[in-house]
């Protein structure tokens, strides 16, 4: 249906004109690349589109300028560490003031204990530690749940993402646990480690955790990072029942999908997990972390926590709940990501839906959007049930096209989604620019 010669030759004029629109984020580029590999300070930053990454010079409520004066929509939003809208005043004030009384310091202050009782109020689980990303909460949990059942692996969901954590890059080949493609050096097979199942699928799961060598299921109520996977009606309350029956504990990584509401999916969707992780967005973009757990845990728990060997277990670490991260957590909890907050952000998320998929409509291509809360992303396909299916309608040119495209007309998606967040900051008019320069790039093509 797509013309790849066609899309081939938009590509490259879109890059003729990156080029011309960024003169400053390429002499930045070629500089970093005397003294960073790949010229980036982390691997991931070279899969922005372009020929280069755009260097930013600032970001403010739902607007990033880059190095060259150009500003954009940012539907990026850091990849929802800045759902809140970037630069708020208030968080900002917080951090600033927190820097002056001593950042770091290996003892707990007040705001720990407050956004512990705030974690609780929202997600309705009654202990909390901190960590410093989520990929960190991730792996403590992990720890925690094989030391509490005493069983070697975790599950996971087919073409999951929690982070940079082992045990959670593996995706199936059949029957078998394979590494996800891109996973590079693997400590262990994954096979060893994880146990991985289709979302959707309680058959599936039940089969799996029937071998009783399974300690907890890490898992995204929704599937956010393979474009979105709703869960279909049902399927939450028959993960719940299975996990319960097999003694396997239910972990939420509600990282992302706290993009549902103030308590994420969790409290939207009144769901019981034993554990939940969130992190990202909870201290507006200081990096930070938390992980709850029921009563019943805290209590198991208790007793290893007070032991002498403690913190040789790789649980926390030194920086960890720090308390410039403890107030940033405490400003951003306090005044943002609150049901105002969403009742602002989510008819934007709507509208952008509507847009895309009238846009998607009129143009006969079989593909979708979805969304949940304030967040939404189109997709190259029908809606898909699960992982596998969402991963085999990845098309990494088109996307490259369409994130070049949207850049080079002011309109920043996120890299390896072509996800939209939406803050209190946007405006409708953001949504409909979007709308536009979609629509744009859907005509070129197929015209
Ligand atoms: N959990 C989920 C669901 C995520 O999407 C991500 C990152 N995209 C993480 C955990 C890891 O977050 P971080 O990179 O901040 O550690």
């Amino acid at each position: 249906m797509i013309d790849r010669t066609r899309l081939a030759q938009l590509h490259a004029a879109e890059e003729t004109t990156f080029r011309e629109l960024h003169p400053r984020s390429a002499e930045l580029a070629a500089r970093a690349h005397g003294s960073l590999l790949a010229g980036v300070p982390m691997p991931w930053m070279t899969r922005w589109p372009g020929a280069f990454p755009v260097f930013v010079d600032h970001a403010e409520g739902a607007r990033l300028v880059d190095v060259d004066g150009v500003s954009y929509v940012d539907l990026c939003l850091g990849d929802t560490g800045a759902m809140t809208g970037h630069a708020l005043p208030q968080i900002t004030e917080a951090i600033t003031a927190r820097a002056g009384r001593g950042v770091t310091t290996m003892l707990p202050g007040e705001d720990a204990v407050w956004v512990g009782e705030e974690l609780a109020r929202r997600f309705g689980l009654p202990a909390w530690q901190l960590a410093m990303s989520a990929t960190d909460a991730n792996r403590f949990v992990l720890r925690f749940a094989r030391h509490l059942t005493g069983r070697p692996r975790v599950a996971v969901m087919d073409w999951c993402y929690h982070g940079t954590v082992d045990e959670s890059l593996a995706v199936l080949d059949g029957d078998r646990v394979v590494p996800r493609p891109g996973a590079l050096g693997p400590q262990v097979d994954v096979a060893v480690t994880t146990a991985v199942v289709p979302f959707n699928d309680l058959d599936a799961l039940d089969r799996r955790l029937a071998q009783g060598d399974v300690a907890c299921l890490l898992m995204e109520p929704a599937l956010t990072n393979i474009g979105i996977v709703l869960p279909e009606e049902g399927y939450l309350a028959g993960v719940r029942e299975i996990t319960r029956r097999h003694g396997v504990l239910l972990i939420n990584d509600e990282t992302h999908t706290m993009c549902a509401g103030p308590g994420g999916a969790t409290r939207a969707w009144d769901l019981e997990p034993d554990l939940i992780v969130v992190g990202k967005a909870i201290a507006g973009g200081i990096p930070a972390a938390a992980y709850g757990m029921t009563a019943e845990i805290a209590a198991r728990l208790a007793g290893p926590m007070l032991g002498h060997e403690i913190d040789v277990a790789g649980v926390g670490g030194t920086l960890t709940g720090n308390p410039l991260a403890t107030a940033a957590i405490r400003a951003t909890l306090s005044s943002c990501l609150r049901e105002e907050d969403f009742a602002g952000a989510v008819p934007l998320a709507e509208r952008f839906t509507a847009g895309v998929a009238g846009v998607i409509e009129a143009a006969g291509l079989p593909w979708h959007v979805q969304r949940l809360g304030c967040r939404a992303e189109y997709w190259f396909c029908p809606p898909p049930r699960d992982g596998a299916a969402a991963a085999s309608a990845v098309d990494e040119e088109i996307e490259a096209f369409f994130h070049l495209w949207a850049l080079n007309r002011g309109v920043l998606l996120t890299p390896f989604h072509n996800m939209a967040l939406f803050s209190p900051a946007h405006t409708e008019a953001d949504v409909d620019r979007h709308t536009e320069v979609f629509a744009g790039a859907v005509e070129a093509l197929t015209a």
